[in-house]
């Protein structure tokens, strides 16, 4: 995993973390928390941290360089896999965030279905390249850290990522 650029920005006093954060498949309830969590803490934060990404309040940028990526949600599709694979190999630290994130349910329910529901299913995993089963984070990638909760706990969010920042 590439540790190069913030090791090289650090030596250079330039020790501002690179975050990203990002959204699979879910309600983005985690990320309407985070929200409210950087009410209160961002300015602090952002003495410590750049924030690179986070389509909810900015413009996508190219994924790259990063020090911590937050992801929420479940790995559903070609097209996620594909995504959360490119995060991975642009981040030194890889923090699942929320519970589905963690354990690909409620998503991850259709992994159960018998064989019948499986065939009233087929035609929509066909139409949108979805893949066989819903998969956790941790199915597709290497996790550095999770932050449990639906929606995250505000606490436990707090502890982890500070420790990743600091
Ligand atoms: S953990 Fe719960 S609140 Fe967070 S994104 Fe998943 S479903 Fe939504």
């Amino acid at each position: 995993m590439e540790t190069k650029p913030s090791s090289a920005r650090a030596s250079a006093g330039e020790a501002k973390k690179r975050v990203g954060i990002f959204s699979f498949t879910c309600d983005e309830g985690c990320s309407i928390l985070l929200t409210e969590i950087f009410n209160q803490k961002l300015i602090p934060w952002l003495e410590k941290m750049e924030l690179v990404y986070f389509l909810s309040i900015k413009d996508k940028v190219e994924i790259k360089d990063l020090d911590i990526a937050l992801v929420e949600g479940v790995v559903t599709s070609e097209r996620d896999k594909e995504d959360i694979e490119k995060i991975r190999a642009n981040t030194r630290i890889l923090i699942a965030m929320g519970t589905c994130a963690m354990t690909a349910l409620p998503s991850g329910q259709r992994n159960n279905f018998n064989i019948s529901q499986l065939k009233e299913i087929e035609g929509h995993l066909e139409k949108y390249n979805f893949l066989p089963k819903a998969l956790a984070l941790k199915d597709v990638v290497v996790v550095d850290d999770n932050i449990s909760g639906c929606p995250i706990d505000e606490g436990k969010f707090i502890e982890v990522f500070e420790k990743y920042l600091a």
